[in-house]
């Protein structure tokens, strides 16, 4: 693989793209691009545009296309990626993969970790996340040392708002509908990549650094 990496993370809520995404980004001394995270830092900070995010995440609808792109397109300026990154939740919609398009960004990897939907719901229904530092963990899985308080960085964890179950059914239906048809967009350009998500997170891993050591 060439000396700048540009992987991107595809799969439903809930598959571990996150967990899969840090763990690569420490790896490889490249940066995770999340909107997820970068989307809930926003509305943290209650500035206009988390405020309106908020109205779509908190249900679990996808935020408009146009803030989204305008989003990942500042981050993809910061000197940060002189070497490459991981987009993590984006692009999820055919719009903002034509968007990346435009933005003469080729992918050399599309990691695609699927799992079934009915184990996706159980999971997403224990996850904690801790809001300042990104970190994610599940009640019975794989829980925070402390009782609701992060591992790394002393924060509070919460159950995000869209983690409850009928948030968790609306976004499978936007996976469903919005996001699966990226499966066939990246598989026909080559460069897809499937992962078994139903493995445990060190096996998904190992597979995945398989893939890129090739
Ligand atoms: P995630 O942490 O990736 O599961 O994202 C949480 C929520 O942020 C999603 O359910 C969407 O509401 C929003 N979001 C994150 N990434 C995107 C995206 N690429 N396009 C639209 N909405 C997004």
């Amino acid at each position: 693989m060439g000396k700048k990496t540009k992987l991107m993370m595809l799969g439903p809520p809930g598959a571990g793209k996150g967990t899969q995404a840090q763990r690569l980004a420490s790896r490889m001394g490249i940066p995770q691009i999340s909107t997820g995270d970068m989307l809930r830092a926003a509305k943290k900070s209650g500035s206009e545009m988390g405020k309106k995010a908020a109205e779509y995440m908190d249900k679990g609808h996808l935020v408009p296309d146009q803030v989204v792109i305008g989003i990942v397109e500042e981050s993809l300026k910061s000197p940060d990626v002189a070497d490459g990154f991981i987009l993590d939740g984006f692009p999820r919609t055919v719009e903002q993969a034509e968007a990346l398009d435009s933005l003469g960004i080729k992918l050399d990897a599309v990691l695609n970790i699927q799992v079934d939907e009915d184990v996706l719901v159980k999971r997403l229904g224990g996850r904690r996340a801790c809001l300042t530092c990104g970190a994610t963990y599940h009640v019975e899985h794989n829980p925070s040392k402390e009782e609701d308080i992060c591992d790394k960085c002393g924060s509070e964890t919460i159950q995000r708002d869209d983690d409850k179950p009928e948030a968790i059914r609306t976004r499978m239906g936007a996976y469903r509908g919005k996001t699966a048809p990226l499966i066939e967009f990246y598989r026909e350009r080559g460069r897809l990549y499937d992962f078994d998500g139903a493995q445990s997170p060190d096996g998904v891993t190992a597979a995945i650094m398989s893939v890129i050591e090739e």
